[in-house]
């Protein structure tokens, strides 16, 4: 009974960080391998080999790997920084060559405004069709979410986030506005609002969606013909007053974007 339940813990957790980080659950098999071979005994060695085997194989040997599969790291830049840095130690950091050169369209854009993108999960590093979840179309290294943008209560422009994640911290709708949330939940779509559950903590409480400023945001990517279609909540495209036929509802089947924005390549 004892070992059933061992085994079924390996495999629940390689089944986790596969779908975390796409290696990690791979490194975590080759790590079992060695440390039952590494006859030596000591505390934690399976996790240590763990760790210094993701580590490396992260940082060292999965950005080459992964231009075969035309993939590249987002790059960071003076003003294109990670929301979490998380993002990047899990893998969920890479997109085509192209994605990177719209994010440095837009971030040429908005320099003067002092604006910093700060991106969530883009792609993992390999093989088209394979989700990063819970995202289902971020699948082929075209697809990357940004976050919002926001000021503090006086009106001063921060580049600070309201979740940890970035995820799960809503610009909901006013009781004029549409409310498309409303609708998918009482179609019964209980995921609707998933995200709420992915902050990994409310952090800023004292700042504001700063509409003005993500408005901005969204201008400049719309400038970029490369982007095929951008997914924000209809009640935030309707306070943007921006019409372009590429800012699209992503359905009910998917979670409520207004916390963030997706954009993707055509
Ligand atoms: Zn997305």
């Amino acid at each position: 009974m004892k070992s059933f339940i061992k085994i079924l813990f390996k495999i629940s957790l390689f089944l986790s960080l596969t779908i975390l980080t796409q290696i990690g659950g791979a490194i975590f098999l080759i790590s079992l391998l060695l440390s039952s071979f590494w006859k030596k005994n000591y505390k934690l060695k399976t996790v240590s080999i763990f760790a210094a085997i993701y580590t490396t194989t992260t940082f060292a040997i999965v950005p080459k790997l992964a231009e075969q599969f035309g993939r590249e790291k987002i790059k960071h830049t003076e003003n294109v920084k990670p929301t979490m840095l998380l993002t990047d130690i899990l893998n969920r950091n890479y997109v085509n060559p192209e994605l990177n050169s719209v994010l440095n369209n837009i971030e040429r854009d908005l320099k003067s405004d002092g604006i910093i993108i700060k991106y969530l999960d883009a792609n993992f590093p390999f093989f088209d069709g394979f989700p990063l979840l819970p995202h289902l179309s971020h699948n082929d290294g075209k697809k990357l979410d940004l976050s919002f943008l926001y000021a503090d209560v006086k009106g001063v422009p921060s580049n600070k986030k309201k979740s940890r994640s970035g995820y799960g911290s809503f610009e909901s709708p006013t009781k004029n506005e549409y409310n498309q949330i409303l609708k998918c939940k009482n179609k019964g779509y209980w995921q609707y609002d998933f995200s709420k559950y992915l902050t990994l903590g409310s952090v800023n409480s004292d700042l504001l969606y700063s509409n003005h400023r993500t408005k901005k945001l969204m201008i400049s990517i719309l400038r970029n013909e490369e982007i095929g279609k951008v997914f924000i909540e209809p009640h935030l495209k309707a306070r943007m007053n921006i019409n372009d036929d590429r800012i699209r509802f992503h359905g009910c089947q998917a979670v409520r974007h207004d916390d963030h924005i997706h954009i993707q390549l055509k």
